[in-house]
């Protein structure tokens, strides 16, 4: 199944997902930072050779960015403050690109917010 299969397959739900295993460390990730709110792993799927998900440790609703209220504000502050220190620690000094997909047009196939911290190559934009 390609990614856009799996993102159009994927239901828009709160319900638990992969990361919250991860999270509970039911299943392994190579992880590269984390603190009380937030974790950062590689994406098992690299699109880049640095491919990073910043994911809060408490979904709290946020299944989306498309879902945030102004009580979230914090954690996406904390999300993408997040994704400039992981980016310093990978070395990403030329540049680096932050993605949020936000439902199904988007490809988004993990129902549990979070940021792709993508770099080590040139990027193209627009974006596909
Ligand atoms: P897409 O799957 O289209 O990239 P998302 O923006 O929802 O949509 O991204 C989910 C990401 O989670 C994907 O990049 C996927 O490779 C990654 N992923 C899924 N399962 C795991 C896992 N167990 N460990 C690390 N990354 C994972």
């Amino acid at each position: 199944m390609s990614e856009k299969e799996a993102a159009l397959a994927a239901v828009p739900s709160d319900s638990p997902t992969i990361f919250d295993r991860i999270i509970n460390k039911e299943i392994p990730a190579n992880v590269v930072f984390e603190d009380d709110k937030v974790l950062a792993f590689r994406d098992i799927s690299p699109q880049a050779p640095t491919h990073i998900l910043i994911i809060p440790k408490v979904k709290d609703g946020l299944t989306g960015l498309s879902k945030a209220e102004e009580r979230h504000c914090e954690i996406l502050g904390q999300l993408l403050y997040t994704a400039k220190v992981v980016a310093k620690q990978e070395g990403l000094e030329d540049g680096f690109r932050i993605v949020i997909n936000d439902g199904p047009k988007a490809c988004q196939s993990v129902y549990h917010i979070h940021v792709h911290l993508i770099g080590g190559r040139q990027m193209n934009w627009p974006p596909g």
